[in-house]
């Protein structure tokens, strides 16, 4: 008989302990949930697409079709669109609410997300194809957390008064932007949905999101949780559909202040264009990497594999800030290579609702096939495969955890983003040398140090162009802390503090001072 509460397995100990949100227990997943909700969410109602196409969601652990999704188009961006619009209007429920009571909202609906965390999770698991375990623990409390930690500001975003020259008395005022557009990508389907609704929603905006064509089913069933949370009609809208159709009109629309997007760097310079040329829209984008993972030589060999490991294969290694470059002080590199080779043939590939198993498959067979090309590209080019490098079975998108040895800079898996299980493992002698090669991209998402030396490290920390620098750990993301990019990996922060300004506008009153006047 199954139990009813189970304990993540012992090989997700690295998960529970570094990454996990929650200590709690991991519930029984529902592996067949029920798909409650595959329409367009306008207006706090659910609707067809005006063109009355759909689109397969499928599971990417089976290739089967999970679910019929509404496609929604220009006509139906456009409609969400002025529904969010009109419930921005001055004097309308939401414009007149109470900040405080906004926040109020949002911490009802990480209640609902909280209450619904077994559904969620396992919906997320079925649709994305990730761990049931990793569903549970951290994109769930990802969200959660996220939404509650914005839920605080919602009456905290203050504007100064300022002792400006002359006989004035000037303040500002801290207003939304108004329409934001959220293009959600695959990889992180619920967690980068709280970081975008949250800091949005708190400060007063109203949205409309597209989640990715590949995963829609977790953002629709969270748009049934805001109406229940008490959202105003118009607040928050979700059109499923695809890229340059919906995400397209969402960037075309001149009715869009601002447009918020996580994915690739290709997409992300076309939106940058696109919203200039429409309406000047606020852009904030947070999209590719090719991070560099740095392990010096006085490190503690087991840790150093096991965390390089995690930061690469993590999620099926389809992470914009993955430690995709290892590039390991020449003096240990021998026994590295060889350490993460025995790990990644380890690592347990299988049925994504076993709590046992680390990695589940890539989200679809475009990827997959990606994926593969670079493992060709790789051997050409004349790295090392010295684990794994194949697609696994027929059946679904697994692929095994491959690590190339012998890499370097100018071979084509060194430059680009793989998005996949495949380490590069690179050699340096250096610490100038190596800042020069880890910078070498025009990339800077993130960067991971493994080192007890606390000189190196910082200045390291130092010489690396990245929005992030982790030291001895990696892939750490929270609620509270900024997460972005310099370079070609984007603009503007999420996650804490910083990301409230992408979601305010300032706007300065000058009043003419009059008791000076007279
Ligand atoms: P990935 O490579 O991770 O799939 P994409 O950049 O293709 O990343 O997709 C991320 C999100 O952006 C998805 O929701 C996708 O539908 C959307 N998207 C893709 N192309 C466009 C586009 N031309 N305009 C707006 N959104 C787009």
């Amino acid at each position: 008989m199954l139990k009813l509460v189970r304990r993540i397995g012992l090989r997700n100990s690295f998960l529970t302990n570094k990454l996990r949100f929650s200590s709690a227990p991991l519930p029984e997943p529902v592996t067949n949930p029920e798909i409650k909700h595959t329409q367009i969410f306008i207006n706090n109602e659910w609707c067809n697409s005006a063109s009355n196409k759909t689109f397969e969601t499928l599971n990417p652990a089976t290739g089967q079709v999970i679910a019929e999704v509404q496609e929604g188009g220009k006509a139906d961006v456009d409609r969400a669109v002025q529904a969010a619009h009109d419930a921005f209007k001055l004097g309308s429920p939401w414009r007149r609410m109470d900040a405080s009571d906004r926040g109020v909202l949002l911490n009802k609906l990480a209640d609902l997300i909280e209450r619904d965390s077994c559904y969620l999770a396992s919906l997320l698991t079925l649709d994305n194809g990730k761990t049931y375990s990793q569903s549970y623990a951290i994109e769930v409390p990802g969200c959660v957390k996220t939404l509650r930690y914005y839920a605080g500001f919602a009456d905290k975003n203050h504007g100064k008064t300022i002792p400006a020259d002359g006989d004035i008395f000037c303040y500002t005022r801290h207003e939304p932007v108004g329409v934001c557009g959220q293009i959600i990508p695959w990889n992180f389907p619920l967690m980068l949905l709280g970081w975008k609704i949250g800091p949005a929603l708190a400060l007063g905006n109203v949205v409309v999101i597209k989640p990715a064509e590949q995963t829609p089913l977790t953002t629709l069933y969270v748009a049934e949780l805001c109406k229940e949370a008490g959202f105003p009609p118009g607040v928050v809208n979700v059109v499923p559909g695809f890229g340059p159709t919906a995400g397209g009109a969402i960037v075309d629309n001149p009715l869009v202040d601002k447009v918020s997007f996580t994915g690739s760097t290709e997409v992300g310079v076309q939106i940058q264009r696109n919203s200039s040329s429409t309406n000047l829209k606020r852009v904030t984008l947070e999209l590719g990497g090719k991070s560099p993972n740095i392990v010096l030589k006085d490190v503690d060999m087991k840790f150093a594999v096991e965390s390089s490991h995690q930061g690469l294969f993590f999620n099926q290694g389809q992470v914009c800030c993955a430690g995709s470059r290892s590039f390991v002080d020449a003096s240990i590199y021998d026994e590295f290579v060889e350490k993460s080779s025995a790990r990644a043939e380890r690592r347990i590939v299988g049925d994504p609702f076993n709590p046992k198993t680390e990695q589940g498959p890539q989200i679809d067979e475009t990827q997959l096939n990606k994926i593969l090309g670079f493992v060709e590209s790789g051997k050409k080019e004349g790295a090392k495969l010295v684990a794994g490098g194949k697609r696994i079975g027929s059946k679904g998108y697994y692929m095994q955890p491959t690590v190339f040895a012998d890499v370097t800079d100018d071979m084509q898996i060194a430059k680009e983003e793989i998005f996949g299980p495949v380490q590069q493992i690179l050699k340096f002698k250096d610490l100038d040398e190596l800042i020069e090669r880890a910078n070498a991209t025009p990339y800077g998402l993130a960067a991971s140090i493994f080192t007890k030396d606390i000189e190196s490290a910082l200045y390291l920390v130092q010489g690396i162009r990245a929005g992030t620098v982790w030291v001895n750990c990696s892939n750490v993301l929270k609620s509270q802390t900024p997460f972005g990019g310099y370079k070609m990996s984007g603009f503007g922060r999420e996650c804490g503090e910083y990301a409230l300004q992408s979601y305010t506008e300032v706007k300065t009153v000058t009043i003419r001072s009059p008791m000076k006047n007279s």
